[in-house]
């Protein structure tokens, strides 16, 4: 996830909390605020631990967790997100989660392929830079928010951007079809639900101004921009639920189904 977009070339991550200050549900370097003095590489090896941890539930290659200055409420909020996720979501192959460079934004999802096979996976990386001052993220998150980039969200900016990362994941789960789909798909969906509400009127434009529920990081220079409107519509439900907004619904169910239907092809299902 990029923050930036409304001005070019600012570095930025992508999450969206209501966050405010160190409002992060999920983190919490919670004990270097004890009067106690930690020995050298004592929070390091913490990471490192609950990283492995990580890969012992899921199989998942853990990258750059034990790097000096990381904070562990960043690592917590991590692997809450992917443990919920694949909870929710078990199919979705994540092949490792990295902290590391992420060139402009907050995280990062690549897609690659099981060893040896045909069957699509994710590799997700997630900004060092960020991992590493939460206060500035919350801060570069906190202001997205207000311009309109990323909707308000009910969890911390790292979970938030983990979820966001995992909508991507299961785009290329489902071999990318929802992508050159969701327009039209929304399109279809608005005509089906309030067609018969603008005989005669503009209905291109009304269904805009419908679509523009979605978060600005959904459009790119002012077109829509599907890759990232379905994992911010993804991220939308996850987080926010019913109050998600329509347009993000049907996006979120397609990007689910045509996952599904990769794994029901896979007899996993
Ligand atoms: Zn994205």
């Amino acid at each position: 996830m990029r923050v930036a977009a409304a001005s070019p070339g600012e570095q930025g991550p992508q999450p969206h909390p209501g966050s405010s200050g160190a409002d992060f549900s999920h983190s919490g370097n919670a004990e270097p605020q004890l009067p106690v003095r930690r020995r050298r590489g004592e929070l390091e090896r913490l990471n490192e631990q609950i990283a492995r941890e990580l890969t012992e539930r899921h199989g998942i290659e853990v990258y750059g967790f034990g790097m000096p200055g990381v904070d562990t409420g960043a690592v917590r909020e991590i692997v809450t997100a992917l443990d919920e996720m694949l909870a929710k979501y078990p199919h979705t192959r994540i092949l490792s989660v990295e902290i590391g460079d992420v060139e402009g934004g907050i995280a990062r999802a690549f897609e690659d392929r099981l060893p040896y096979t045909d069957i699509k996976a994710t590799r997700i990386a997630f900004s060092k830079k960020y991992a590493t001052d939460l206060a500035r993220l919350s801060e570069d998150v906190s202001d997205a928010v207000r311009r309109g980039y990323f909707l308000p969200r009910s969890e911390g900016p790292v979970y938030s951007a983990i979820v966001h990362e995992f909508g991507h994941a299961l785009t290329y789960a489902g071999r990318s079809d929802a992508v050159g789909r969701a327009d039209s798909h929304l399109f279809d969906y608005y005509l089906r639900t309030y067609g018969n509400e603008h005989s005669g009127g503009d209905v291109t434009e009304s269904y805009r101004n419908w679509r523009d529920q979605l978060s600005g990081y959904s459009f790119w220079k002012g077109d829509f921009h599907p890759i990232e409107a379905l994992a911010e519509a993804f991220a939308d439900v996850e987080l926010n639920g019913d109050r998600a907004s329509e347009p993000a619904q049907v996006l979120h169910k397609l990007l689910v189904d045509t996952a599904e239907s990769e794994w029901r092809k896979e007899g996993l299902i």
